[in-house]
């Protein structure tokens, strides 16, 4: 078992804190840390494993297995997530009604973890912003909400300033807020290299403004989720004490069952909940959840789209891709045919005014002249009609050849045919008669 040299000030604050369970505390640094994923409820049903108490959809996994090589991983089954943060269920199914559409904000998304898990819990007709201010980490995202399937998500690469102009705008927002990682030290000890009294003092500063240039976007009696992975006093209880001191505002209390391990902070007019790796099984955490109490305008939607459309032509031919239809609006940005959440596209066009949208909803297809070429996130997406689709099962070993970008020796009929493993789609080959041209998108390709 190896053992932690903890930086002195963070180790003093610890110890001074936890008291007789410091010992425990220091020792669960030097075991490997659990795994655990969370399935996706749209494509698959459970997994014959421990299940995390506080989800519906997490499990934890024996041993870590190779993700790479799995192609259900890459065809968005599961998401790999460490097991406290998946607490987040617990805060929105008891502050918010899930019966209900929300329109719902992730302000720091990257690089998808409480994105997909949100898109699992809201309501159909929800419109989540997966928004992300750093661009590569946003191109992460846009790919991890891509493979999930789902159409009513729009991605965005902003800071939070720029969400100034969308007053009441939102019903939840959720803010897991860059941290100062305390509680990644067993999963990622260089962390400790980055500590000190001063850089947690940083994050709290930048915490309190990123919640503070966000707040006018929430709605009155929205609510404001919080989060950290971190430990410290002045990152979490101190800044939701300072939003409830400084705005009108109200901390809720959730419920918790006893035997989950989790520690209740109900401090004053405060609470949160902070998880400890020596009392459950995850990595540190802190969540916090919020109501705004507060009047709010609310900005209206505009009502002017600025979308254009495909043909008619088009459109007909393309209703037989779909599962549904109804709900969605299929409109053209440049060659690319999109499928939009119908009921949201004035609320996308007032988004595509102020923000920077890197995705949104599901790229169906890329029109060639009369000729539609399907898009990799259409055989991903829960909308597809899968049996309208010549399909091929793949073995395990051409899957990872067709992830890998290689000419699989598939011969066929000729035409655009779904590459399915274990009976989930993973990408497109188009058929040529006796070889195939792999659709799989290359900067996603398995390089090892
Ligand atoms: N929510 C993510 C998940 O569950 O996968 C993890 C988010 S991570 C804890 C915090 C994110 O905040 C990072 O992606 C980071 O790039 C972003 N970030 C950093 N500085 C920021 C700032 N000033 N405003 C908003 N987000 C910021």
């Amino acid at each position: 078992m190896k053992e932690m040299l903890f930086p002195k000030g963070f180790e003093k604050r610890m110890k001074d804190r936890l008291g007789d369970d410091w010992p425990k505390f220091a020792e669960v640094h030097g075991q490997p840390a659990p795994v655990s994923v969370r399935i996706n409820p749209a494509k698959s049903a459970s997994l014959n494993s421990e299940k995390i108490p506080w989800t519906d959809f997490g499990y934890y996994l024996i041993e870590r297995p190779s993700f790479t090589f799995d192609p259900l991983f890459h065809a968005g089954v599961y998401y790999v997530q460490e097991a406290s943060s998946m607490f987040l269920e617990q805060a929105l199914k008891q502050a918010t009604d899930l019966t209900q559409p929300l329109r719902i904000l992730d302000l720091c998304a990257a690089p998808g973890g409480k994105s997909t898990h949100l898109l699992s819990l809201l309501h159909k007709n929800s419109l989540l912003v997966s928004n992300e201010v750093i661009r590569s980490r946003a191109t992460v995202l846009a790919e991890n909400i891509g493979k999930w399937g789902n159409i009513n998500a729009i991605v965005t690469n902003n800071d939070p300033e720029d969400f100034k102009n969308l007053t009441g705008f939102f019903d939840v927002i959720v803010v897991d807020a860059p941290c100062s990682g305390e509680g990644l030290f067993r999963k990622n000890p260089e962390a400790m290299q980055e500590w000190s009294e001063e850089n947690v003092e940083h994050c709290s500063l930048r915490q309190q403004r990123i919640v503070n240039t966000i707040w006018p976007a929430l709605k009155q009696n929205g609510i404001l989720i919080y989060c950290t992975c971190t430990y410290s006093e002045k990152e979490n209880e101190e800044n939701i004490k300072w939003l409830v001191d400084n705005k009108k505002a109200e901390s809720l209390a959730l419920k918790v069952k006893s035997d989950w391990g989790v520690e209740e902070i109900h401090n004053g007019n405060i609470y949160g909940y902070r998880f400890y790796p020596h009392k459950i099984t995850g990595e540190g955490f802190f969540i916090s959840v919020i109501q705004k109490k507060e009047e709010q305008q609310e900005i209206t939607a505009h009502t002017k789209k600025i979308f254009d459309h495909p043909s008619k032509k088009i459109i007909e031919r393309l209703a037989d891709w779909f599962t549904f239809f109804d709900d969605i609006e299929l409109v053209l940005h440049h060659e690319l045919v999109l499928a939009l959440p119908k009921r949201y596209l004035f609320d996308i066009t007032l988004l595509n005014k102020v923000l920077r949208i890197i995705q949104k909803g599901t790229a169906v297809a890329t029109l060639k002249h009369d000729k539609l070429i399907p898009e990799h996130a259409l055989a991903l997406a829960h909308l597809l009609h899968k049996k309208n689709f010549k399909s091929i099962e793949l073995t395990h070993e051409q899957a990872i050849s067709y992830l890998r970008k290689d000419t699989l020796n598939i011969a066929g009929e000729r035409g655009y045919a779904l590459m399915n493993f274990k009976n989930t789609p993973i990408g497109w080959a188009n058929l040529l008669g006796n070889r195939m041209n792999n659709l799989y998108p290359s900067n996603w390709r398995i390089r090892s």
